[in-house]
């Protein structure tokens, strides 16, 4: 296609950042304000409550830092733990690799439950590995509830059953970056003891803000942590934070904008926010299903409702379609990572989100994969998908 500008929207379907709707977009657009004036509360301290209704603890303390949601996985390690504590952690994604390294780069030392890509958590291997440890020398278990790498959820209520069935007495460390806000999350009632996200994905709003939710029994943990941190100290935000303030500047806008996503939510209501993504998740499968292919997740078990990740078929590179989608279609769609890469593409269902904004990008890589060679039947994934839509008449089905 000529010319510099492309008409049209941006189709974009990577799995965060997400589309970030217009009325958060105009919330976002103020001018600066003193962040020490005695109004500034107003706005910060229902921030504090509202995260907790998306996540649901009704104890504990939530931070939110100017940061993306690896800051919030740095302050929740360096926070609670010392260098050379052990941790427990599954390896399935290139996220659950990356949370890994980061410990181990603050001097934990991470004992990793491979497990394979396309598979998450295993409730028994973590209740074995805590049976053993006697002394009780591993201090929390790691697990990223929604790998965004591979489009697996995780079993968080069942991993908790297994520290429980084990008497371990470990934290439960769960990253739900790609989950918070878009599938149902419970901390309280998981037994959840740091929970983190990042504001670039269910919450709908631009990357720059790391937000962490801290059971009571982590907080009484941070006073014999001694793990070096300074930005990401829990103890300053708890001088500052009880009354409304941030020990630094704060990322004025995207306070704004929290505000405004988490009314977003409230008004659609949590549950139906799952609801949709179930749905829309559904229609995607149907899809993949329609064209032959499979997904990376191995079992139904395993479904992501905010992210599908399609095998493309041997002898093809998912990074073609992905490059072909973006320069011809102007559709982004996300990448096999590490050892996923090539292997396949992803298709980002999460956010604010509807049927024919999907359909678009379905109907995109589609397109996309017969351009580079895939013989996918012409139309079969959209038409899949849009029956789905049709016969489920709405989110509200998508739980039946
Ligand atoms: N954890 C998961 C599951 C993710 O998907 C991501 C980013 O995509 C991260 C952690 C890292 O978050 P960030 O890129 O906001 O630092």
């Amino acid at each position: 296609m000529a010319g510099a500008r492309r008409p049209g929207r941006n189709f974009l379907f990577v799995p965060g950042p997400t589309n970030v709707p217009e009325r958060i977009l105009r919330a976002m657009h103020v001018p600066m304000e003193d962040h020490r004036s005695p109004d500034f509360p107003k706005l910060t301290l229902p921030l504090y409550e509202g995260m907790k209704k998306s996540s649901r603890p009704r104890t504990g303390q939530v931070f939110i830092f100017p940061s993306s949601g690896t800051g919030a996985w740095e302050a929740t390690l360096t926070n609670t733990r010392s260098p050379g504590d052990k941790m427990l952690a599954s390896r399935f994604g290139q996220f659950s690799h990356l949370w890994i390294d980061l410990a181990r780069r603050h001097g934990l030392e991470v004992i990793v439950q491979e497990e394979e890509w396309g598979t998450g958590a295993s409730p028994e291997r973590i209740e074995e590995a805590l049976r053993a440890d006697k002394n009780h020398d591993i201090k929390g278990v790691m697990v990223v509830h929604n790998e965004t790498a591979t489009g697996v959820t995780s079993d968080i209520a069942a991993v908790r059953r297994a520290i429980d069935a084990a008497g371990h007495p470990a934290l439960l460390y769960v990253d739900g970056v790609s989950s918070i806000a878009s599938i149902d999350f419970r901390m309280d009632e998981w037994g959840v003891d740091l929970a983190i996200t990042g504001s670039q994905k269910g919450l709908m709003l631009p990357a720059g803000l790391g937000i962490a939710c801290v059971s009571e029994k982590a907080m009484a943990q941070t006073k014999d942590a001694t793990c070096r941190r300074a930005y990401f100290d829990f103890a300053d935000h708890m001088r500052t934070n009880p009354g409304g303030y941030f020990p630094y500047t704060p990322a004025l806008p995207l306070l704004y904008g929290l505000r405004e996503s988490l009314a977003v939510l409230s008004e659609e209501g949590l549950e139906n926010v799952f609801a949709r993504h179930r749905y829309l998740a559904n229609g995607t499968r149907a899809a993949v299903k329609a064209w032959g292919l499979e997904l990376c997740a191995k079992d139904p078990k395993w479904y992501s409702d905010t992210v599908s990740a399609i095998m493309v078929p041997e002898g093809f590179n998912g990074a073609d379609v992905i490059d072909r989608a973006y320069r011809r279609y102007n559709l982004a769609l996300g990448a096999g990572l590490s050892q996923m890469a090539g292997k396949l593409f992803r298709i980002g269902h999460l956010g604010d989100l509807n049927e024919l904004m999907l359909l678009g990008a379905i109907a995109g890589a589609e397109m996309s994969m017969r351009d580079v060679g895939i013989e996918v039947e012409p139309g079969s994934g959209l038409a899949a998908a849009q029956e789905y839509f049709r016969g489920a008449q709405g989110a509200g089905e998508a739980r039946l």
